[in-house]
């Protein structure tokens, strides 16, 4: 039987996978419009997004369903598809890693809005939305289940305790934070530090705690989150940086940091304790190639007696 997803990391670090948004949006998906239902009208498309990354050497691939919860699906009218996106986001991830024993984890997104009292939602229409799309994932076979670009403690442990009733394997609890702009230290966007989040997720039963996204947050901001994760928790630490900051060119958003500069931090990150390295918006298979590079060119140095 495979070993679970936190049980191997403890063995070896693990790659991750890049952007899938900003890929999609390569492959033609227009701005505004819903890259989650591509699972069912384009399921090649994210295929071939999947196998590039398993070919610069991903062992773990999220699943194209960032947004696969119903409360943002009803925005493209598609709520009624959830489970069979997200099943089918599952089942692409999965074979696009062939014949590799690769791990599939079902990515949920934040749900898009805010709660009452602040917002339109009430929370247990939240729940019920985290439900069902966590049990789609798990029911599918994702190897874990990632909550990832979480800003508020609320909306996080929604879907921590979701992915733990739906019986997830493993489960990832991912906060997205922002260097202040004095650049002294970051949070995220509700005022959540990475000591704060680490001690909340282990204690709402999380696996492995991480962090995405994010404004200003590069390899470098990533290596200082994972040595403050540590400061709260022993939980393994996943990290997974934009390639740099977006910028508008010519009404398009770009990520400009190339994979020769992002891979600088790949050492640094693993020697902070970074247990899965992958990259967010911008990274592409060519970051994570390098990543691969750098990362098993450490491991063999570090086997050397
Ligand atoms: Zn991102």
């Amino acid at each position: 039987m495979k070993k679970r997803l936190q049980d191997a990391i403890a063995e070896r670090p693990l790659l991750g996978d890049g952007a899938m948004g900003t890929q999609l949006m390569i492959a033609g998906l227009e701005q505004g419009n819903c890259g989650e239902a591509w699972n069912l009208t384009h399921p090649e498309r994210v295929l071939a997004i999947q196998r590039r990354y398993v070919e610069a050497g991903s062992d773990c691939l999220l699943t194209n369903t960032f947004g696969g919860s119903r409360i943002m699906l009803n925005r493209h009218s598609h709520a009624d598809a959830a489970v069979a996106i997200n099943a089918a986001g599952v089942r692409i991830a999965r074979e696009a890693f062939g014949d590799r024993d690769g791990y599939v984890i079902g990515d949920i997104g934040p749900f898009g809005g805010l709660m009452e009292p602040y917002g339109d939602f009430t929370e247990e229409q939240v729940k019920a939305a985290f439900r069902e799309q966590a049990q789609a994932l798990v029911d599918a076979g994702a190897d874990a289940i990632i909550i990832e670009t979480q800003t508020s403690l609320e909306e996080l442990e929604i879907g921590l305790i979701a992915a733990r009733e739906a019986g997830a394997p493993c489960i990832i609890g991912s906060m997205a934070y922002d260097v202040t702009l004095d650049g002294s230290t970051f949070r995220t966007m509700m005022g959540v530090d990475p000591e704060r989040a680490a001690e909340f997720m282990q204690e709402r039963g999380a696996d492995i705690v991480a962090l995405n996204c994010g404004t200003g947050m590069d390899m470098e901001r990533a290596r200082q989150a994972v040595i403050r994760y540590h400061r709260s928790t022993q939980l393994p630490v996943m990290a997974q940086p934009n390639a740099g900051q977006p910028k508008l060119v010519d009404m398009k958003v770009v990520y400009d940091e190339t994979p020769a500069q992002m891979v600088e931090g790949v050492v640094p990150l693993l020697e902070a304790g970074a247990r899965i390295i992958g990259g967010c918006c911008g990274s592409t298979p060519d970051h994570i190639r390098k990543f691969c590079e750098a990362m098993n060119l450490h491991l063999a140095e570090k086997r050397l007696p």
